[in-house]
């Protein structure tokens, strides 16, 4: 049979090392493809499954097609790191694969087991019928990173669940358990167990019936019936555009819909592809699959290669039930594991426990959780104030007062109470990780988890990596992390790792340019309106701006050189800490926590001007938005000079995840390789001949200096190594 699609004869050819295997099963051939672990249809794939289905299409003795997954699941769909490489188009497109398999002359079942996602749904959806098993999951969540379903999932998914249907698979982009589709035409049967058996017998039938002229059902040949098409697509379109006003892709994806229900299938074919090119080429998609990759390649650390030994998590012991205590027992127990929390006293250990039992009695009344699944996670809470009872806790996360002495103090018991191989984890923000390892004789266990607060909520975790901390120990961290469902980024050791050592520079920016003339409303409006989640005076409100003065006072200490404005000292000096004390760098009222403009702010900054006798002028949004962020930018790449971020986009993971840096932008090592480093430092130059400006601030670090000439901090990183 020759190739419908293309004038070569790749389609003919066999490849004898074929990735997609043949079954007879009497008349029916099934054809089972795939690469592990998730089948996805990178090229090699589909050229495989064309190929082999070319081959067979014409066979007299093969009557119907069963389409299945390698190793228990569909596919996970396109193979993401082909997307916008010549690989992604090279022939058979997915486009040809779903083409030849909807024409086919033969019936078709697709046989979904695990997951059928993306470019794995839309081949399910070119075949003629769909057997799933009640547990797999389908979805199209193209959307999530920037793109639409490209494949005819917008035009054949509306033929067979409808409009509002397929505007909540394709535009919510989660994955929906198969069983939820039963009974509608995307599946012609949902079982329990054999799928596989079902789907053959099911194509054994309707060779059968085709045999005595029954016709091929095809998604593409339904019509959309949608009487309130008009009303449905205007709620879509106000719905994202007020939601996702920075991502095009769920506007797209909405007007692609609309498609299927106006024209003909091929036209609707036609506007897909249009409107998929389209956020293809547009930066929000780069970002969003920047940040996709960025998230995976966290989890990889160079000298502790996958197949590390790990140790079992099975219990977990807090010392500390305050804020993040609590928040981090609440984690743990969250996902089931039994968690011991140990505090100091009696009284200070009842306020711990009942901020857990808060949360979860909260949890239950919001119908979050069950009230029994809340009442059995919250029994999961054993609270002591002796440390013996939490020695058999397979790693105990240390969460007490930030000061070197009381975490020696418990350092030291911990090392004689717990059992040999727990890990013994310590959640300092800023206090030196190998000091406190050393109170220790098992350094090579202690390791630091910097949760974010509140630590139930954020996702961010830095893992911090002591001199000594052993890869066993490091992987099993990585791994806990993944079992809080938390996204992990490995640190080293320094002040501040690597969020925080970035914010200090960044928040002294901030006081700076409130010095020469812009307000706090200015400030946090321009960066807000960059897209970051909170400017830096809320933020600090919120942190708690005593934590930044604690901090500086450590600095004029330690570092009496490094300049930093003295009105965030002035204002801690009213009391003014943010939200607990309801005044910070706003006004808060009672169970309110919008941010008011101060009065008494305005005045402290205008009394602090005269005393510096600064000549004020008005500063544009752009050189705010260029202060704050080009202050992380090179911080950020000192703290990879120095390797205590593994690589530049682990940073864009941790402002992705842990500061409310815009999803859209990839981070700011992204956002200033997007720019051009060369034109970023050059900025920088500018910014170091501000009268008022700090030149010495506005050095570039040197890697970002060579990665100015080079393009990127990847390659100027490589330089050196
Ligand atoms: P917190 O003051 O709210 O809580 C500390 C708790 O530790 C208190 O309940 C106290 O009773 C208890 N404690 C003190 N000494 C103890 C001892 N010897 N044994 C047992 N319990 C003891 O403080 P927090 O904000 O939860 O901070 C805890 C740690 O987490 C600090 O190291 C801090 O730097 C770090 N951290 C805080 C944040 C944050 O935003 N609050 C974020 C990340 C990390």
């Amino acid at each position: 049979m020759a190739a419908k699609y293309s004038a070569d004869n790749i389609l003919t050819e066999f490849h004898p090392m074929s990735s997609c295997t043949v079954e007879r099963r009497g008349s029916v051939v099934v054809l089972t493809f795939g690469s592990p672990p998730v089948n996805s249809l990178g090229f090699a794939t589909r050229r495989d499954l064309a190929a082999t289905f070319e081959s067979l299409v014409g066979d007299a003795n093969v009557k119907a097609f069963v389409l299945t997954g390698r190793n228990g699941t569909f596919s996970a769909g396109a193979d993401i790191k082909e997307l916008g490489s010549s690989e992604f188009m090279k022939p058979p497109v997915l486009w040809n694969v779903l083409d030849m398999l909807d024409a086919s002359p033969k019936p078709v079942v697709a046989a979904i087991e695990g997951v059928a996602l993306g470019g794995g749904l839309e081949l399910a959806l070119a075949c003629h019928y769909r057997v799933a098993l009640e547990s797999a999951k389908l979805g199209l969540p193209e959307v999530k990173i920037g793109v639409l379903p490209g494949g005819g999932g917008t035009q054949r998914l509306p033929r067979l669940i409808g409009i509002e249907n397929a505007l909540n698979v394709i535009v919510g982009g989660e994955p929906i358990p198969a069983k939820m589709f039963a009974g509608s035409p995307l599946l012609d049967a949902c079982v329990a167990s054999d799928c596989l058996a079902v789907a053959v017998t099911l194509a054994a039938t309707k060779a059968a019936e085709v045999a005595k002229g029954a016709a091929l059902p095809r998604a593409r040949d339904r019509m959309v019936k949608e009487p309130n098409l008009q009303a449905l697509l205007q709620f879509a379109r106000n719905t994202v555009k007020a939601k996702f006003a920075n991502f095009p892709a769920p506007l797209n994806c909405i007007d692609a819909i609309a498609a299927s229900a106006v024209g003909s299938f091929e036209d609707g074919i036609a506007e897909e592809r249009r409107l998929f090119a389209d956020l293809l080429a547009g930066a929000p998609a780069r970002a969003l699959m920047h940040a996709f990759f960025a998230e995976r390649d966290a989890a990889k650390i160079p000298d502790v290669p996958p197949a590390t030994k790990t140790r079992d998590i099975a219990s977990v012991a807090v010392i500390g039930g305050g804020t993040m205590g609590s928040g981090i027992a609440i984690t743990a127990l969250n996902v089931g594991l039994p968690t011991f929390m140990l505090e100091m006293n009696q009284e200070a250990l009842d306020r711990g426990v009942a901020r857990v039992r808060e949360f979860f009695e909260s949890q239950a009344k919001k119908g979050r959780l069950t009230p029994e699944a809340a009442t059995s996670k919250a029994a999961l809470l054993k609270p002591t104030i002796n440390y013996p009872d939490i020695a058999s806790a397979d790693i105990v996360i240390e969460a007490v007062f930030e000061d070197m002495a009381v975490k020696e103090k418990v350092f030291s018991t911990l090392d004689t109470v717990m059992k040999p191989g727990a890990i013994l984890a310590s959640n300092t923000s800023t206090l030196d990780l190998n000091a406190i390892a050393a109170h220790t004789k098992r350094p090579a266990d202690v390791i630091g988890t910097h949760f974010f607060s509140p630590a139930n909520v954020m996702k961010l975790l830095e893992v911090v990596r002591g001199k000594a901390t052993s890869p066993e120990v490091l992987a099993t961290v990585m791994k806990f992390a993944r079992t809080l469902r938390k996204t992990a980024v490995v640190s080293g050791v320094c002040d501040g790792f690597i969020g925080n050592r970035m914010i200090e520079q960044y928040s002294r920016q901030a006081f700076f340019m409130l010095e020469e003339g812009a307000s706090v409303q200015d400030i946090d409006g321009a960066i807000e309106k960059f897209g970051c989640a909170m400017g830096p005076f809320r933020m600090s409100d919120l942190a708690g701006n005593d934590i930044g003065w604690h901090i500086r006072k450590r600095r004029y200490a330690e570092q009496p050189e490094v300049t930093y404005s003295k009105i965030a000292d002035k204002l801690c000096e009213l009391g003014r800490f943010g939200q607990k004390t309801s005044a910070g760098w706003y006004d808060y009222k009672p169970g309110d926590r919008t941010a008011y403009r101060s009065a008494v702010v305005d005045d402290l900054v205008a009394k602090h001007r005269s005393e510096l006798k600064l000549k004020t002028r008005t500063l544009d949004a752009r050189e705010i938005v260029d202060r704050l962020v080009y202050s992380l930018v090179n911080e950020a790449a000192q703290i990879l000079d120095e390797g205590i971020a593994q690589r530049a986009s682990d940073i864009d993971v941790v402002y992705l995840t842990g500061y409310g840096f815009p999803l859209w932008r990839g981070g700011p090592m992204r956002y200033a390789e997007e720019i051009g480093l060369y034109s970023v430092v050059q900025r920088m130059h500018e910014l170091a001949r501000n009268p008022w400006g700090d030149p010495e601030f506005w050095t570039p670090a040197p890697l970002l200096a060579r990665a100015a000439m080079s393009g990127s901090f990847n390659a100027a990183k490589g330089e050196r190594s």
